[in-house]
């Protein structure tokens, strides 16, 4: 019997991945659900190859029958009787609701949506708890720390080392960077991915949120998630444990392999996709410290993180309005950063254990950026 994956947001780069891994791995898993936002034509052309029983379309009527619209159909596709897994390759604070009912189902949930995580950990954690689902990161990083642990007490585990390309601008002055365009925000050095996570590792704002998406995954203290930078992204993370021991995970980057290993976890199995190491081939592997003044944002989601409560999703949602203005060239890049630094400036943090707390933050919150942002 093969396993029904529901895949949101399989119009993006995360959901079109995954399917690339499915196509190999037909016999262990069946496509049951797709959603997109906006994108109907390659949704239809989707659910014409794999056939799910469900299809979802948010923005928009799916000439497919039977398909849901509006928000409401993530949560339909996320809790779907025939549904073991999900993967959540939606981007932003509108994956945060889908993520919550799949756990509360029991489900597995395949997490590339970081930004729920993010806004909302203890809501996302204890769902898990309450309803027997389990999160798996998809991540790289994530995927690296958790293929390193797996078969380890967490008390066996000290300190982990998330890994950071350092972005297009890593070797650029901090004035220049300020003023840096669209397309060159864009120009990832090492990965292929959607633009607002492209912008986000160009401040480095995807690593702040990286290291609380590590700290609610592997329930660390903040001060034991570290970050260093390293351009050639072969390292995807290091993990020491008690007695000093360092073990890492190394590959070459694709997201193909930390998708399959979401499927499959504890479990792996043989793949042919992935293009297999070759340490001759990789060359030479560099390490750097972060540079505070080349990345302003990312020591604010260090420092929003340490704060707690609804300061992550305050800085979340600050972000992701500050990236879509700049990517609809509204504001400079440095601006980025100053708006961040704005909201959280004007934010009190308070506790964070409803949802009704955490949307309110992000409502706010997105407020006073718009506000902040084009002032
Ligand atoms: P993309 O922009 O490529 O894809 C986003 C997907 O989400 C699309 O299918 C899009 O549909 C859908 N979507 C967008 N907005 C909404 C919404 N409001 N409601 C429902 N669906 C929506 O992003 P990525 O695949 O790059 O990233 C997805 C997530 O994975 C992000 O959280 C990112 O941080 C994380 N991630 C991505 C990695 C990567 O390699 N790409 C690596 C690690 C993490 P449509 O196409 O119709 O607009
Ligand atoms: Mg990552």
């Amino acid at each position: 019997m093969s396993v029904g994956v529901a895949i949101l947001g399989s119009t993006g780069s995360i959901g079109c991945s995954t399917l690339q891994v499915l196509a190999r791995q037909r016999e262990r898993f069946r496509v049951a659900a797709l959603t997109a936002h906006s994108n109907a034509d390659l949704l239809e052309r989707q659910a014409a190859e794999w056939k799910p029983a469900y299809v979802g379309l948010v923005n928009g009527e799916s000439r497919e029958q039977g398909a849901g619209s509006g928000a409401s159909c993530l949560v339909e596709a996320a809790t779907r009787a025939d549904v073991a897994i999900v993967v959540n390759g939606i981007v932003g604070a509108a994956g945060l609701e889908a993520t919550l009912a799949a756990l509360r189902a029991g489900k597995r949930v395949a997490l590339a949506n970081k930004e729920a995580l993010v806004m909302a950990g203890e809501l996302v954690t204890r769902a898990a708890r309450e309803g027997g689902g389990e999160i798996v990161p998809v991540d790289s990083e994530h995927s690296a720390v958790l293929q390193c642990i797996t078969g380890r007490r967490p008390t066996e585990l000290e300190r982990l080392i998330l890994t950071a390309s350092g972005g297009p601008f890593r070797t650029w002055t901090p004035e220049r960077v300020a003023g840096a365009t669209v397309e060159e925000a864009l120009r990832h050095p090492t990965w292929r991915m959607g633009k607002k996570i492209t912008v986000d590792s160009a401040t480095l704002v995807n690593k702040a949120l990286e290291v609380i998406e590590a700290h609610f995954l592997f329930a660390l203290p903040y001060p034991a998630v570290e970050v260093v930078v390293h351009p050639q992204s072969v390292v995807h993370a290091f993990v020491e444990f008690v007695d000093g021991s360092v073990l890492a995970q190394v590959g070459f980057p694709t997201m193909e392999l930390p998708i399959l290993y979401a499927l499959t976890h504890p479990e792996r199995v043989p793949d042919a996709g992935a293009r297999r190491f070759d340490p001759v081939a990789a060359g030479s592997l560099t390490f750097e410290p972060v540079r505070p003044d080349l990345y302003p944002a990312y020591g604010l989601g260090r420092a929003a993180a340490v704060a707690g409560g609804t300061a992550p999703a305050a800085f979340n949602a600050a972000n992701e309005v500050a990236v879509e203005l700049f990517l609809e060239g509204r504001i400079r890049f440095g601006r980025i950063a100053e708006t961040i630094a704005r909201v959280l400036d004007a934010h009190r943090p308070g506790d964070a254990g409803s949802l009704a707390a955490v949307l309110a933050t992000d409502a706010e919150a997105r407020r006073l950026a718009r506000e902040a942002a084009c002032s």
